[in-house]
């Protein structure tokens, strides 16, 4: 992928530029400020371009990008806009779409016969830039217990509840949503923003203010059969959604954290105290050289990752697992890093600076927290340690 960063770079920058500069960049801050989520119609725009579809299927009316070419577009979209929820929004739309379209073929177990169909619409209308269809799954319990029920009807079921994190919640047209059934088996549905009984309230949040988060609330809605989408497993096919996120949403923060660190360089350079530019004073020099080491080993990690996800595990992958919370952490501290050594240019408002930090700091939090991912990737090297272990001991008794 560092061979080929340059040219996809080039090639979005010819075939987008203009978009991000003249459509999206221009009320980046206003967005920011006001908490306004980024409009279906700057949504259907990138849709028309080609961007936002860019790696949906050919056949289903997509761009059929490679991953690391769709890899490399999320870090151009994300070093270009000041918005991180531009390419944030856009890759968790189309691994939206890409779960649907796998539910649709019934390649995910547990996928019902019932809901292929309609599946397979909201997949077809995500790729083709129709629709935008967000996933519900948050609500404040762990998946064994929801507390949003769907109660079996006679054509369908009744589901209730709130989901608490919704990002492009205010823009949606669909929400894949997660629920317990009667027997508190994960089931997973299909809820339209016009069903009755659905709301949804913005969420006032510290950054990533233009991804519309909302707060989903369904009161009493009336699911018709043909959209109970998984029926069994649910909570697999939802790590199959979370691992995918874990794969392509460090690439808008590491576009970002490299457009901070190019423009925070510039910005020292300029600086002159005692007659020398800040750069040449080796405490600034010192701090500069650990914040691109994070950055570049970030990269590394990110790209290792993009390269090897062919052979990857859909559902948990250590690899992705290891490298969205290493590249996370390590982008993170770096635009930390950078605002201590810019001083008071990373508390204006004016600048990107600030914003960058408070946008990052969502990575945190989302597709696992970082707390959950040592857990999971503890247990997984624990196992790995023991099993190894056991193999040992097991040739040394065939050995004799
Ligand atoms: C900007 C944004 C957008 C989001 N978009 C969506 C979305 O579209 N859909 C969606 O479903 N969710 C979404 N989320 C929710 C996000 O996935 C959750 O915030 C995250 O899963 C953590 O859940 P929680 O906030 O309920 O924390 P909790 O589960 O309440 O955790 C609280 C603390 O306990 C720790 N903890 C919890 N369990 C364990 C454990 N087993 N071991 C160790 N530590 C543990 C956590 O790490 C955390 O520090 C979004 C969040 C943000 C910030």
């Amino acid at each position: 992928m560092r061979q080929q960063r340059a040219s996809t770079h080039g090639a979005c920058e010819a075939r987008f530029g203009a978009f991000v500069r003249e459509r999206l960049q221009p009320t980046a801050r206003q967005r920011d400020r006001d908490g306004t989520p980024l409009s279906r119609e700057q949504v259907t725009e990138a849709c028309a371009l080609g961007l936002a579809t860019l790696r949906a299927d050919r056949a289903h009316g997509g761009g059929g990008a490679s991953l690391p070419e769709w890899a490399l577009t999320l870090e151009w979209l994300g070093a270009e806009c000041e918005d991180l929820a531009v390419p944030t929004l856009l890759g968790y739309r189309h691994a939206a779409g890409a779960l649907l379209h796998e539910l649709a073929l019934g390649r995910v177990p547990g996928a019902a016969a019932e809901g292929r169909a309609v599946a397979a619409r909201w997949a077809d209308a995500v790729a083709r830039g129709q629709a935008t269809v967000s996933v519900a799954y948050t609500e404040g319990a762990d998946p064994f217990s929801f507390r949003t029920r769907a109660l079996p009807t006679e054509d369908g079921y009744l589901v209730h509840g709130t989901k608490t994190w919704v990002a492009g919640g205010l823009i949606a047209d669909a929400v894949l949503t997660f629920a317990a059934g009667p027997d508190n088996e994960l089931l997973a549905f299909v809820i339209e923003r016009d069903d009755p009984g659905v709301s949804f309230a913005a969420r006032d949040l510290m950054g990533m203010r233009s991804l519309g988060v909302a707060q989903l609330t369904l009161h009493e809605v009336k699911v018709p059969r043909s959209r109970l989408l998984l029926d069994r497993d649910a909570l697999t096919a939802a790590q199959r959604f979370f691992n995918e996120r874990r794969l392509t949403m460090p690439l808008g923060a590491l576009g970002r954290a490299t457009r901070l660190f190019e423009q925070g360089v510039a910005d020292l350079s300029q600086r002159l105290r005692y007659r020398l530019p800040v750069t040449e004073m080796q405490a600034v020099q010192s701090r500069l050289g650990q914040i691109h080491v994070a950055i570049e080993t970030a990269r590394t990690v990110i790209y290792d990752a993009v390269e090897r996800a062919d052979e990857s595990d859909p559902v948990w992958d250590a690899v992705i697992t290891t490298a969205k919370y290493f590249a996370i952490q390590q982008l993170e501290a770096a635009v930390r890093g950078l605002s201590y050594v810019l001083g008071g240019a990373a508390y204006d408002r004016a600048l990107p600076y600030e914003r960058g930090l408070r946008d990052l700091h969502a990575f945190l939090h989302l597709a696992g927290t970082q707390a959950t991912l040592e857990v999971d990737l503890g247990v997984k090297a624990i196992a790995a340690v023991e099993q190894a272990a056991t193999r040992r001991r097991k040739r040394a008794v065939d050995r004799g």
